[in-house]
């Protein structure tokens, strides 16, 4: 099955009651056993159930690995993915890493003796440098969040075979459509279903997807103890979104290009980051595991006045101001004063988030209307 009909098809064959087209929604905690333990397959909902089975199955299906976990979130499936390692265990990973990540590595699991680090990814010898005898995983992004960097999944595999740790890549950014990590030698991809996965903006879901049978059932064990899984309403939901999945990253990545190549002309425009520019630093890795480059673009204004930026996405009308990314719809965010707010000045603007950095998630309404949103706000 190739992956536009695997978007629609995989995980599902037939509804054996009504030959129901969609997956039913399975609105219910338990299951009856004619005696105990025989059963159909399915006891109790936290463990399992079948509306989440055919959306973990369609999702593996897309990321070319064998076995899906979905959860409440993509915290939820992070949350599960640590919880494989023990206290006194390290882990390796981006020092631009997205905030929620950073966030529970640091405030939840540090108290409970794990150990993180945080490098430049894009270069590898500082992963290696790093390595001793409890390292135990490496934890990539990319592109990473809102810089929108490029880290070689190849050549990190390599380096976490050679020292025998599990390499998790974080696929929210490019979805399967546009990079399978697991064929680039990952051994856990997970993913916010939330963002461009789902791609509607109606439901919060995570997922953890792997091939190993070992570590699969240590998540399905993490998953049924720990308990943080989807309703079935949202597994549906979630079902239907990635149903066009191949469709809209079609057009965000063509929407993406046009805006890029537009901001990049502009005279208030100072920097533009976006991973398809052939003089983006690591354009060469990208057009190397990646199919296209996405709806996601930053960029900097040639003021550099926070009060400018805050203006600009103030004054969008297609490009909404809010958090996340993903959606069909278009969305705008200032990172200096909303996601890495947290971050003291002098520490975001080492990674690059300057006061006038804007992300923007471009979406895929037609690219004449975005284009004459932006040059409005540009305008005011
Ligand atoms: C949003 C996001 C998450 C967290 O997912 P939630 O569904 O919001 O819990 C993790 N990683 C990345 C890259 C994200 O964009």
């Amino acid at each position: 099955m190739k992956f536009g009909t695997k978007t629609i098809h995989a995980g599902f064959a037939e509804d054996k009651t009504a030959g129901a087209i969609m997956p039913p929604i399975y609105q219910t905690s338990t299951c009856i056993q004619k005696s105990p333990g025989n059963h159909k397959g399915y006891e109790y909902s936290r463990t399992g159930n079948p509306t989440r089975t055919v959306l973990e199955k369609n999702v593996a299906s897309l990321e070319n690995g064998k076995h899906g976990f979905c959860f409440g979130s993509g915290l939820a499936a992070i949350d599960a993915i640590i919880k494989l390692l023990s206290p006194g265990d390290e882990v390796i990973s981006t020092n631009d890493l997205y905030g929620g990540s950073y966030r529970i590595f640091t405030k939840i699991f540090e108290k409970y003796g794990i150990i993180f680090h945080f490098v430049d990814m894009q270069n590898s010898n500082c992963v290696e440098k790093l390595i001793n005898k409890n390292t135990k995983m490496i934890w990539a992004e990319t592109p990473t969040n809102p810089m929108l960097n490029i880290v070689d999944v190849e050549e990190l595999s390599k380096i976490s075979k050679k020292n025998r740790l599990l390499l998790v890549v974080d696929n929210t950014f490019a979805t399967p459509y546009l990079q399978t990590p697991i064929d680039l030698g990952a051994d856990i991809v997970m993913h916010s279903l939330t963002k461009y996965m789902a791609g509607h903006s109606d439901l919060i879901m995570g997922v953890v997807i792997c091939n190993d049978n070992t570590i699969a059932e240590k998540i399905a064990f993490i998953q049924n103890s720990c308990g943080a899984v989807p309703g079935p309403m949202d597994c549906f939901l979630a079902l239907r979104g990635i149903k066009t999945l191949h469709i809209r990253m079609e057009r965000h990545s063509e929407n993406g290009e046009v805006i890029a190549r537009y901001l990049k002309n502009h005279h208030k425009v100072g920097q533009v980051y976006w991973p398809g520019f052939k003089n983006h630093k690591n354009h060469h890795i990208a057009k190397k595991q990646m199919n296209a480059f996405g709806g996601m673009v930053s960029f900097t204004l040639k003021s550099n006045k926070l009060n400018d930026a805050i203006n600009f996405v103030s004054n969008t009308h297609y490009f909404k101001l809010a958090e996340s990314l993903g959606g069909v719809e278009s969305l705008c965010g200032h990172p200096a004063s909303m996601t890495h707010l947290a971050i003291p000045k002098a520490e975001r603007e080492k990674t690059g988030v300057v006061d006038s950095l804007i992300r923007l998630s471009v979406g895929i309404e037609d690219v004449e209307d975005l284009i004459n949103d932006l040059e409005t706000a540009f305008s005011i």
